[in-house]
């Protein structure tokens, strides 16, 4: 086995997580407390939210964590994350979020989701494949930054399974499992090792981000 790669800055003390969502401010939370960070919000803060105007997950995570170190004078971790369909040419990806509209409705993001992959004969499972991406992001103040990314691939089954999870969970089937996220406890989905198999997108972003900061 090759030895652990060196920690190449160390994230100690307070962080600020560029987030006003409670759901991702708690998951966050979560996963930094067992290295001793103690995690406050932007929303908590007061922070404005910046808009996200990038062109990439990397690009939308930076925006959000060098808005938020360069004014708490904090070091600042964000996550810009989505689902990417391929029948879909990359859809609804960096605009997940938004093709729920104002009303958060998934349901029917979904069933959009899946009338489009019929419109284009997007019917077999191989036809059906996607995958999540969580782009993380450590900005400093003085500048420096850290980028990590990962990626969940599976298929998008019809119709939707499982009321646990949230946002596209349902209809997520993720290779080599017969149950999608919606129909996973929170532990298996996001879970890191070695109590969890570290198998979401942000669980598999955040053990390399924990490699490279946390040590
Ligand atoms: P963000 O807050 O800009 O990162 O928006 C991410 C959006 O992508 C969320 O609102 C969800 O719609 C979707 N998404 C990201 N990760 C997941 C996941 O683990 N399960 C289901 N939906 C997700």
């Amino acid at each position: 086995m090759s030895a652990p790669a060196p920690v190449r800055r160390r994230l100690e003390g307070r962080l600020v997580v560029a987030t006003h969502n409670p759901g991702k401010l708690r998951e966050m939370r979560e996963l930094l407390a067992p290295y001793g960070v103690e995690a406050v919000s932007a929303g908590e803060l007061g922070l404005p939210e910046p808009e996200e105007t990038g062109t990439s997950f990397a690009e939308n995570a930076f925006i959000k964590a060098a808005a938020a170190a360069k004014a708490t004078g904090l070091p600042a971790f964000s996550d810009d994350s989505g689902l990417v369909v391929e029948a879909l040419d990359g859809a609804p990806g960096i605009h997940s979020a938004r093709w729920a509209g104002p009303d958060k409705d998934f349901a029917r993001a979904m069933a959009d989701i899946h009338e489009k992959m019929v419109a284009r004969g997007a019917v077999t499972p191989e036809a059906r494949r996607a995958h999540f991406v969580s782009a993380l992001c450590v900005v400093w103040p003085d500048g420096e930054r850290l980028d990590v990314a990962a990626r969940v691939d599976g298929i998008l089954v019809w119709p939707p399974r499982g009321n646990l999870g949230f946002g596209y969970d349902p209809m997520f089937l993720p290779d080599g499992h017969d149950r999608t996220f919606g129909e996973m406890p929170a532990e298996e989905k996001h879970g890191l090792p070695p109590r969890g198999k570290g198998l979401s997108h942000r669980a598999r972003a955040f053990v390399k981000l924990a490699e490279a900061c946390l040590g």
